[in-house]
């Protein structure tokens, strides 16, 4: 074997343990973040109205091909849907009303939705 047959060897078998170590911890990273965050959502198509969770990496991931993507409801299958706070006082969604901006009274609770 010659010295440039041994040094192609050892560049293949270290790239492929770099591989395997960045897979195992990409992999563990993204199970993690799993479990602890998800985004809330409301649909907003007049015949279902329904709540749901979606995972939070998952949002992250459909939003870096497409900055305006928004998971489709479960229930309906559409997009018309809209991102939803949990109230502070209640923990029901709140609706944002344009901008990321939470009305003043929470629709279910009629407090405030934001603890200050
Ligand atoms: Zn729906
Ligand atoms: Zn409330």
């Amino acid at each position: 074997m010659n010295s440039n047959a041994v040094k192609l060897t050892l560049a293949i078998v270290l790239l492929v343990s770099a591989a395997a170590i960045a897979w195992y911890r990409f992999g563990n990273a993204e199970e993690d973040a799993v479990i602890i965050e998800k985004t809330h959502w409301i649909c907003t198509a007049s015949s279902c109205g329904k709540e749901f969770e979606f995972p939070a990496p998952d949002y992250a991931r459909i939003r870096r091909d497409s900055p305006d993507a928004v998971p489709p409801c479960p229930h309906c299958g559409t997009s018309t849907v809209v991102l939803g706070v949990p109230c502070s006082n209640c923990t029901k969604l709140v609706r944002p009303v344009g901008h990321g901006q939470l009305p003043p009274a929470c629709p279910h609770c009629g407090k405030p939705p934001v603890a200050n």
